[in-house]
């Protein structure tokens, strides 16, 4: 039998990597969506009238054996890919959303689960049940499987158009990035660039056969260009061209994707009963309409805004005074304020990194789990793992019981995609009064050991390790029943709070004095860096704050909008939307929209505010350990039992309340940012 089909006879029930061969993959997870569909049947073929527990808590454990398959086929995918791998999820993936459009638009299930919904206050059901009863409904009705037949179809007809408007959309925005470039021939066109950069953009050219320098729209070589560049014409010639990408008025162009985008997802919204895309969407976030969300975004906008008109104006005059600059334009932003930062601070990475050897790192980040949450970790070798790289840990609490599996895999190989991220090979859940413990993983691309040096990390890439971890955390202490609602199966906007407030204690003497150490002479880092280092993150931070606003902003402009059919010109839509928020004169031949794929090819609509909104909370929840302490077991406590262990089982306002005792302020993160005085 199929080693992935079987029970994993282990250590902890820990996937056996070493013995899972590629082929395996597909023909297990066949048999995982038969024995899910088989599972299904059973609650559907019930001839009891549908309960709780025959329904709704049938559904959440069935399918099992498939989720662990697959979480542990997709990591893999993400952490240690390669053409085998690519190709069976490629047939794997559309199998996968075939089977859970089934479970949607079975009728007979929604039937059951609708009459337990409809009996719900008659139920006697626990917080943590009627959640789930709402969430699964909700994952029916969201869906239509309220609406009559031919409303339904309708439905369909327009997901249908939205995921082919959407491909379009990203497809032309990576066509316009793709087709630019910025020949260069005269190497005094390059002063000011790093040598890094001028190597890369040296390649490119090679690449593309021609000799000489080629910068293109692709962020590793457009942001250096905008950052260094002292020339202006070839700034603003790159910057246009950046700007105006799918809004050309050719093939490519965007703007009628946009209205159309805009104009479906209202539809759609009408149909299923909201008022606006922001409505449907917001329903299942912890802001929970547009008002809120607007409300909130316009109260920040009020308080930065004063900020970062006094930050544009000392940039004017710093590029006045250096370069006869008379108005600053949108292409001068990056180049005068990287110049601003190094006059004013003086630091770079290079001075900080011998304090951050990896491995002191992670020690340190131990330590804290150990003071806050009373975490033990011991690094274990008895556990397979998917490459020699990765570390493996079992994770006990202060008593000495097992806690979870913790894997971290630490640095760049060709298999892997780039960026952080934290991940689950198995959920925690409670199954037959057993309590079956999660297994957690994070994986980062962080900068490697050399012959003569250990790995020794940017203070970005701690301030990464700590987020990654905090998610991580969020996973290791879940303690709920089902498994969907379990550890970081949360709503949207809530998600990124356990990771971010780890992060402040990377700026902290006490925190600090625990792993910051050189890795040669085992100096403390000195607190003068310390200081430099939380200077400068909150450098530019009002003008910052404005930028990420803005887009917020329109976001809801367009998702909140009543009247998405009356918009007919993207571009004057947009700068009504930018109005409050202008800081640069407008570029007429540029449009933000037409190429903003977060909102309109990602899942980012109606959710771009999320950024600011866990920033509000992470610093309103610091704030909490600041006033006690930052080892304060009392506070950590009340994090733990209110927030890292109750994963989505209830409303995270309430779970919030809770632990802090009131509703998140932003005054916490005004202060920590500059904006208002401390
Ligand atoms: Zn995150």
């Amino acid at each position: 039998m199929n080693i992935l089909n079987k029970p994993f006879d282990t250590q902890f029930h820990t996937a056996p990597f070493s013995k899972i061969k590629n082929e395996d993959f597909l023909p297990a997870i066949k048999k995982g969506i038969e024995d899910a569909k088989a599972e299904i049947d059973a609650i559907t073929n019930n001839t009891e009238a549908p309960t709780f527990q025959n329904t709704i808590e049938a559904l959440d454990f069935s399918g099992e054996q498939l989720d662990r398959i697959s979480s542990i086929f997709f990591n893999l995918n993400s952490a240690e890919t390669n053409d085998e791998i690519q190709k069976i999820a490629q047939e794997v993936s559309p199998l996968l959303s075939e089977f859970s459009n089934d479970i949607t638009l079975n009728e007979t299930l929604f039937k059951r689960v609708k009459a337990v919904y409809d009996a719900k206050d008659s139920l006697d059901l626990t917080t943590e049940q009627l959640t789930l009863l709402n969430k699964k409904y909700k994952g029916f009705s969201r869906n239509g499987a309220n609406l009559p037949e031919d409303k339904k179809q309708q439905l369909r007809d327009i997901d249908k158009e939205l995921s082919k408007l959407k491909l379009k959309f990203g497809e032309n925005v990576l066509a316009e990035t793709n087709k630019y470039e910025l020949h260069i021939t005269n190497e005094a066109d390059l002063d000011g660039l790093p040598e890094s950069a001028k190597e890369e953009a040296k390649q490119t050219a090679e690449q593309k056969g021609k000799d000489g320098w080629m910068i293109t729209l692709q962020y590793p070589s457009y942001i250096p260009f905008m950052t260094y560049a002292k020339n202006r014409e070839l700034r603003k010639k790159l910057a246009l061209a950046f700007g105006a990408k799918g809004f050309n008025n050719d093939t490519l162009d965007n703007q009628d994707i946009v209205l159309k985008i805009a104009k479906l997802r209202h539809q759609r919204a009408n149909l299923l009963g909201y008022k606006t895309h922001a409505h449907f969407v917001l329903e299942e976030r912890m802001a929970k309409n547009p008002e809120t969300v607007n409300t909130f975004l316009n109260n920040l906008l009020e308080k930065a805004k004063p900020a970062a008109e006094r930050e544009f104006k000392t940039l004017s005059d710093f590029a006045k005074e250096l370069d006869g600059i008379e108005q600053l334009q949108k292409w001068d932003g990056g180049y005068y304020s990287e110049k601003l930062k190094q006059k004013l601070f003086d630091l770079d990475d290079e001075k900080l990194k011998p304090y951050f050897q990896l491995e002191n790192v992670i020690n340190g980040v131990f330590t804290i789990a150990e003071k806050l949450y009373g975490l033990q970790f011991e690094e274990i070798n008895t556990i397979d793992k998917y490459h020699d790289d990765v570390l493996t840990y079992k994770v006990a609490d202060s008593d000495g019981n097992y806690i979870s599996v913790f894997y971290a895999d630490f640095f760049p190989r060709a298999g892997k995609r780039n960026g952080a991220w934290m991940t689950v090979y198995k959920p925690q859940y409670v199954k037959n009064g057993e309590n079956s413990r999660p297994h957690i993983s994070i994986v980062c691309n962080f900068t490697k050991p050399t012959k003569t040096k250990p790995s020794l990390l940017t203070f970005n890439e701690v301030t990464t390790l700590f987020h990654e971890f905090g998610h991580a955390l969020h996973g290791m202490l879940a303690n709920t029943t089902y498994p969907s609602i379990s550890g970081t199966s949360v709503f949207w906007d809530f998600v990124e709070l356990p990771s971010q407030v780890l992060e402040n204690w990377c700026y902290e003497k006490e925190a600090l004095e625990l792993f910051a150490t050189h890795y040669e002479t085992g100096e403390v880092i000195p607190m003068d860096l310390i200081e430099k280092i939380k200077a400068s993150a909150t450098f530019h931070e009002g003008m910052q704050t404005l930028r990420q606003l803005s887009f917020g902003l329109l976001d809801m402009s367009w998702h909140a909008n009543e009247a998405p059919e009356t918009i007919n010109s993207v571009k004057a839509h947009e700068q009504k939307a930018f109005e409050n928020t202008k800081l640069y004169p407008d570029v007429a031949e540029n449009c933000m929209s037409t190429s903003f794929s977060h909102i309109f090819q990602g899942g980012y609509s109606s959710g771009y505010y999320s950024y600011k909104w866990a920033e509000v909370l992470d610093a309103d929840a610091f704030e909490f350990f600041k006033e006690e302490g930052i080892f304060s077991k009392n506070v950590a406590q009340k994090f733990k039992d209110n927030v890292l262990s109750q994963g989505g089982t209830e409303d995270p306002m309430t779970l919030y309340k809770r632990f802090r005792g009131k509703e998140p302020q932003p005054e916490a993160l005004l202060k920590r940012a500059g904006l208002i005085e401390k």
